[in-house]
């Protein structure tokens, strides 16, 4: 196995191996871009390390040198040489990328001599500010030291110097500094700095392997579904210089906005600056259009070579570059991490402009990240009456309000009380990540529009105002203070508007969001192209017409129970549960059979003709039972029994396991008369709906289903009830009789269900909890663990387990349709609205999916790259 590539070797398609990073530069390098020479030690070095205890075997390091010696012949230069050194940098680069999530070590290859022979022929107070740098990243991320104490010694100098910014320090100054850093480096790593530069490669090296597995890194792959085992790659690339002087600088920029997806190039840049300080927020950049005043021909160059990697990759590009005394180099591309709303337009106008099919653009965007679209944003008028109190840079689109906290940890810990929150740091490190993801908003005081935490919210898709610089902030008192001096403490609340930049006091109302014409063309795409139907799971006027208006072609599920959940009416379901005798059944019966009808005659017109699937009553008695003293004591007056009565009765009703009571079917069969009350407000509205001229289709779906003859007994009741009603009326109705599967018994026992039932709907969160033995309602004190130890995957509730529940659902349906050749088949659990079990659900020949509102767009778009994604295959 080969370990080691030099760039020349390598190319796009490799970063299974060379991680993304490292293809890249491959590429770009055999495209003839400007690219700083090197090589890249691969993700499989990075598993043998690991499978190795934690070393790089004499095979692996013999490659790297012999690597680097054919490297030190390309560039003419050598390693530790004083005539002609070579100084390289050590960076991260993993197939999927994790930005800012592990380490990099610039200007490896320094030490006293290489200095000193270095700052006679070159600049002086560069190369001591490249040592300097040099001792405490190596310091950091070799040695795991407090780094604190290296940036305590750079403060003190500029605060002698009565100045906040590095380029005030002179060359004596950097002298000094650096041999401070060497006698404090000494101090804490109980040994000199390593002055051999091999040793600081290959520690290096291993440095960036192990970063593989810090604390952000690992929480970054879990937020992401990122496998633990893909590895990094490391690259040793030539260094250059954007901080040698006026002539020179860093910068990022992306082909296209990546919060909007105009096509403007976007980015900013620092002179006389190293590319972590750009990254870091450590100044605040120039935007990129000012390159263009300030050297025209290296702007233009850029320009030219932006176009070129676009074209050549056919997407937009993230891409890093550095100018060393006028020369321009390009150090990284990269497809550009954006928003949904980005990634949409993007995707639309690469279309347009015949970069790529529609195909390729509806496999661009992750379905998740949909969501983003279809939250709220703040209410114009309302904007226009709040109080401003400051401005920053619009560096992650998104509306939020809440309580200000200055630590990431506070706003886990307030988040997880349900507070809605904003993290507010001067600037973000990758250390904030989980804070930042639990936050509502976040805000910083300094740091550009690719800061890590602009970089980051994108990437999240959470709203972040970045470089705020009106405000001051102070972390230890936890105050942020405006320029007119209002004070905010920790806990006050402001909203942020991530799509101009501004800061507001206080919460601000939000509406709901409007779409894109993009958005509209795209989905249309997705639409076409899509096999599956998508239904939604909605019992209210407002589910069903919200799920409408994102695409819903139906509700899939209707929970009937759901309908109950308003305080009148619990009141009436807890009547029913608790009546002691038929009589009084019947009356809240009647009760209940009067608010489902008017129910389900609203939900048939919003549906205006599209199928509806209602689920018999299944509620688990444990969520209906009365708790409070005072709902016992209302129940006790309205049933005419002493409050003695009703708590025994509570009691007798109370089950240990009610997950697996007395539920669904079995309700049924021990009082029929719920199944032929709904059927008569199933049918009843229907008739009544049908006189209004519209149409309507009825699916009666029976839950919790373990055996045809349970089955048949319901249905017999059904039809019974249909029957009577009908002719009551005289109107006939098209309605279906169907099942949820969510037993494992059901499952297997599909072919005999199927002769009778006309459809089949998955409920994958009782067939899960069924087939795991996980209780539903307690799992996920536990899955955590299993995650954690790699014993599971996925947490199987969000996820459809293909492995076990999956194989339920294919035999199931195999089953099924060799009884009924025509038997409709969908799915309701959580997992319908989840991509990857769409996916699943795609391939062994589902019908539709039905899923929350919310999921729907996302749906729509996971079943059209399932439709995609199973024809390549
Ligand atoms: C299911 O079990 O997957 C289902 C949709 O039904 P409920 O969640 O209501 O039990
Ligand atoms: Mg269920």
């Amino acid at each position: 196995m080969k370990y080691v590539y030099l760039f020349n070797d390598g190319n796009k398609d490799m970063r299974d191996i060379l991680g993304g990073k490292g293809a890249n530069l491959a590429e770009m390098s055999r495209i003839g871009l400007p690219v700083p020479q090197g090589f890249t030690v691969t993700t499989d070095a990075c598993n043998k390390y690991y499978e190795d205890e934690e070393k790089i075997s004499i095979e692996i390091k013999n490659e790297i040198f012999e690597s680097l010696k054919q490297f030190e012949k390309m560039v003419h230069k050598k390693l530790g040489s004083k005539g002609n050194p070579l100084l390289v940098s050590v960076r991260s680069g993993s197939p999927i990328s994790m930005p800012g999530m592990m380490d990099t070590i610039l200007n490896l290859g320094l030490n006293d001599e290489v200095a000193e022979s270095l700052a006679k022929k070159t600049n002086k107070r560069f190369v001591y500010d490249s040592y300097r740098r040099l001792i405490a990243m190596y310091a950091d991320v070799v040695k795991g030291l407090d780094i604190h104490e290296f940036e305590k010694v750079l403060e003190s100098f500029k605060k002698k110097k009565n100045t906040t910014s590095d380029t005030d320090l002179t060359e004596t100054d950097m002298y000094k500094i650096t041999l401070k850093y060497k006698e404090i480096y000494e101090i804490l790593a109980h040994e000199p700095f390593p002055q051999n530069p091999y040793e600081q490669l290959i520690e290096a090296i291993k440095a960036v392997f192990k970063s593989w597995n810090n604390e952000r890194a690992v929480i970054y792959r879990k937020m992401n579904n990122i496998p633990d085992t893909l590895g990094t790659a490391v690259n040793v690339q030539e260094m250059v210089y954007g901080n040698i002087g006026l002539n020179s600088g860093t910068g990022v920029a992306f082909t296209r906005n990546p919060s909007t997806g105009e096509k403007q190039l976007y980015g900013e840049y620092l002179i006389n600056a190293q590319g972590e300080d750009v990254v870091a927020g450590i100044r605040t950049p120039q935007p990129i259009e000012n390159l263009k005043e300030e050297m025209k021909d290296v702007y233009d160059e850029f320009v030219k070579y932006c176009e070129m990697l676009e074209n050549h990759y056919k997407d937009m590009q993230d891409m890093e570059f550095t100018i060393e005394n006028g020369k321009l180099y390009m150090l990284q591309t990269r497809s550009g991490k954006r928003t949904a709303q980005a990634a949409i337009k993007i995707a639309v106008d690469l279309v347009n402009e015949k970069k790529i099919s529609k195909k390729e653009a509806l496999l661009r965007v992750d379905p998740n990240t949909l969501d983003q679209l279809l939250h709220k944003t703040f209410d114009n008028e309302e904007l226009k009456k709040a109080n401003i109190v400051a401005k920053g840079l619009a560096a992650s689109p998104g509306a939020s309000s809440g309580k200000i906290y200055f630590q990431a940890s506070d706003v886990i810990k307030a988040s997880k009380n349900n507070e809605e929150t904003i993290l507010v740091r001067t600037e973000t490190s990758p250390e904030d990540i989980e804070g930042m993801s639990s936050a509502n908003g976040v805000l910083t005081i300094r740091g550009g529009m690719t800061s890590h935490a602009a970089v980051v919210a994108r990437g999240m898709g959470k709203c972040c105002v970045s470089g705020c610089e009106d405000l001051i902030i102070n972390e230890k008192d936890k105050t942020l203070t405006t320029k007119d001096g209002i004070v905010f403490k920790e806990g006050d609340v402001i909203s942020l508007d991530g799509t101009t930049g501004t800061v507001y006091e206080g919460e601000i109302k939000k509406v709901e969001p409007t779409t894109s014409e993009e958005f509209k063309t795209f989905m249309s795409w997705a639409d076409s192209i899509r096999t599956l139907g998508v239904r939604t799971n909605a019992e209210t006027v407002n589910d069903a017409m919200q799920a409408k208006k994102f695409g819903a072609e139906g509700i899939g599920l209707c929970r009937t129970e759901h309908m109950f959940f308003s305080e009148r009416r619990i009141f009436s379901i807890r009547k029913m549960i608790m009546s002691k005798n038929d009589t009084q059944r019947k009356i809240a019966l009647n009760e209940l059979l009067s608010y489902q009808k008017n129910d389900f005659e609203q939900l048939f017109r919003i549906m205006d003709g599209d199928t509806i699937t209602i689920r018999y009553l299944d509620p688990p008695l444990h969520e209906f039972l009365p708790k409070k003293d005072s709902e016992i004591k209302e129940l006790s007056k309205a049933l005419d029994m002493s409050l003695d009565e009703v708590k025994d009765r509570i009691n007798e009703l109370k089950e240990f396991n009610p997950m697996m009571g007395h539920r669904g079917c079995r309700l049924d069969v021990t009082y029929p008369e719920i199944a032929r009350m709904q059927t008569r407000a199933v049918i009843e509205s229907a008739i009544n709906i049908i006189r209004e001229g519209i149409k309507v289709r009825p699916e009666i779906m029976i839950p919790l289903v373990n055996d045809i003859k349970e089955f048949e007994y319901v249905k017999s009741l059904v039809d019974d009830e249909a029957k009577n009603v009908m002719e009551e009326q005289n109107v006939k109705v098209d309605y279906k009789v169907g099942t949820m599967i969510e037993t494992p018994r059901a499952a297997i026992l599909a072919y005999e269900i199927a002769s009778s039932a006309q459809f089949f709907s998955f409920g994958t969160n009782d067939l899960t909890q069924l087939s795991f033995g996980f209780s539903r309602d307690d799992a996920s004190k536990y899955i955590n663990d299993y995650l954690d130890k790699n014993i599971l995957e996925y947490d199987p509730f969000k996820r459809l387990d293909e492995n076990g529940v999956g194989k339920l659902l294919d035999v199931a349906v195999k089953l099924g349709k060799k009884a009924r050749k025509n038997l409709h088949l969908g799915i309701c659990g959580e997992h319908a609205g989840e991509p990857n079990s769409i996916y699943f659900c795609h391939k062994i020949g589902l019908d539709y999916v039905s899923c929350s509102p919310y999921r729907i767009p996302i749906a729509r778009l996971a079943a059209a790259q399932a439709a995609i994604k199973a024809r390549k295959n």
